[in-house]
């Protein structure tokens, strides 16, 4: 900590990231064979994805039409005419020894998403997944590698960020936004664990108040958003102390290992002429027509920038409380059910349920799955609990309760309510004479609250509370309590 505060006085960091998404279409990019996981190996292949001579590549439209949405969700410009490149390279993934990406001109340029620019979305295709088998000895004792060209060619959205980022946990944020856009969208899982969504980060420092960019290196394939975050600040910290102590910068390739927290060189960097890109001869240039483009940017649906613009200004929500629903896609969902079946029950209200009492209990009750759509509590059941709450049918306390009955086995806020006698006490005379028994039972602390000291009162509520499990409002205690001392 105290060796990052010193470097943060001198140096500025300058983050972009690099993420490929991988699309959830029937088939893969440039073939007919199925996208499949978890299968058995090489079992989707066919001439065009193993690269058999003359077989001829065809553009998968699904996955143009993806792409589509992504860039207009992105806010980017839609090039009219964009094409593919062959990007050269020695490839143990890919049996082409080019992939099939865009290089000059790609799909789209120019957007930007919440406070980051996005520098160009563009199309291509994913390569073959290498597992490495040990223990086989046959391999000067080092085991060996197989591939399975199940994954080979699926089709992948590669976008690009300016480097507006400077700070890992700022990258982590806003890679969590880009997540919940493209999942609100549906065409991908954007699993980062599983592989669907992977992200590339390129970190440099430069003297603070200094334009130039200083020496990037470059974070491949952070799988988590805790590792992304952890990796960037490594990467700072070792580029901080070479910088200290007047030395380069390389531009290369880093791995970072989340276990051991070390930075391993995986190669030096390589520039784009290293590629030999040349236009792709086999395809034609991808050029959208205006129906593709209008019905991709009817087909978007409210995506979280805008949605917490609404939650802010329709439902008058807090910002906080706002941003959370909007950029949490599974926790919006829910709130958006609830919200449905809510009878004239004020969103606010609601709100506080979901992301306050409702994600605490689940937590509490099952520390590794405090996903509300997965839990047994219904959207419906929320907001009738909520609903309760604001007309003043039932206290908080009782509310909690009946919530952690709701967490437990599921049912109706209603039923349970009748069931375990929590209505709200609304006969006065009732709870007038428990706390006048109150008083009675606690005659110091009565006679220290009629002095004025109201930190007394404590027991004297916890004494009703008690009495009435909980049901009966606290702040109607407070003032019956008071009254019956003479304090008015
Ligand atoms: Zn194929």
């Amino acid at each position: 900590m105290t060796t990052e505060n010193g470097w943060r006085q001198r140096y500025e960091p300058v983050i972009g990231l690099e993420i490929h998404v991988q699309l959830s279409t029937r088939t893969k990019m440039f073939c007919g064979c199925e996208l499949s996981f978890g299968e058995q190996p090489n079992l989707h292949t066919c001439p065009i994805c193993l690269a058999h001579p003359g077989s001829l590549p065809v553009t998968n439209e699904q996955a143009v039409r993806y792409a589509l949405q992504i860039a207009l969700a992105l806010d980017c410009e839609i090039a009219p005419r964009s094409i593919f490149h062959r990007k050269n390279y020695f490839y143990p993934d890919n049996p082409k020894a080019y992939q099939i990406s865009q290089y000059d001109i790609p799909l789209a340029t120019a957007g930007r998403l919440g406070d980051v620019r996005i520098h160009r979305v563009h199309l291509e295709e994913d390569a073959a997944k290498l597992v490495h088998v040990s223990a086989s000895g046959r391999i000067h004792g080092s085991g060996s590698s197989l591939v399975d060209f199940n994954r080979g060619g699926t089709p992948l959205v590669e976008i690009v960020t300016e480097p507006d980022l400077d700070d890992p946990a700022t990258a982590r944020e806003w890679l969590q936004l880009l997540r919940t856009t493209i999942k609100q969208i549906g065409v991908s899982d954007v699993n980062m664990e599983e592989g669907s969504l992977r992200c590339d980060a390129n970190v440099s420092l430069r003297p603070v108040g200094a334009d130039a960019l200083g020496v990037k290196a470059e974070l491949k394939n952070m799988n988590s958003f805790r590792f992304l975050e952890r990796g960037i600040n490594a990467e700072l910290e070792r580029q901080a102390a070479l910088l200290d102590a007047e030395e380069q910068v390389e531009q290369e390739t880093l791995h970072f290992d989340p276990r051991s927290g070390e930075l391993t060189p995986l190669r030096s960097k390589e520039y784009a002429h290293d590629y030999r890109y040349f236009p792709e001869p086999d395809l034609v240039p991808l050029a959208p027509t205006e129906a593709m483009l209008s019905e991709a940017r009817e087909s978007l649906p409210e995506l979280p920038a805008s949605r917490r613009e609404r939650y802010l200004a329709e439902l008058e929500l807090a910002d906080k409380q706002a941003t959370q629903l909007a950029f949490d896609a599974d926790l919006g969902a829910y709130f958006e059910a609830a919200l449905a079946a809510a009878d004239g029950t004020t969103p606010k209200v609601i709100a506080n349920w979901v992301t306050g009492e409702l994600v605490a209990s689940l937590r509490e009750a099952k520390a590794d799955d405090a996903d509300p759509a997965s839990s047994r509590v219904s959207p419906d059941a929320l907001a009738k609990l909520a609903g309760m709450v604001e007309r003043k049918e039932i206290s908080t306390g009782a509310a909690r309760r009946v919530l952690a009955t709701l967490v437990a086995e599921g049912g109706d806020p209603t039923r349970i309510v009748e069931r375990e006698g929590l209505g709200q006490l609304d006969d006065s005379g009732e709870l007038e004479a428990i706390v006048a028994r109150a008083v009675e039972s606690d005659p110091e602390a009565a006679a220290r609250v009629r002095d004025g000291n109201m930190k007394a009162i404590g027991p004297l509520v916890g004494f009703v509370m008690r009495e009435t499990k909980g049901r009966a409002d606290g702040g109607e205690v407070t003032r019956l309590i008071r009254e019956r001392l003479g304090l008015g």
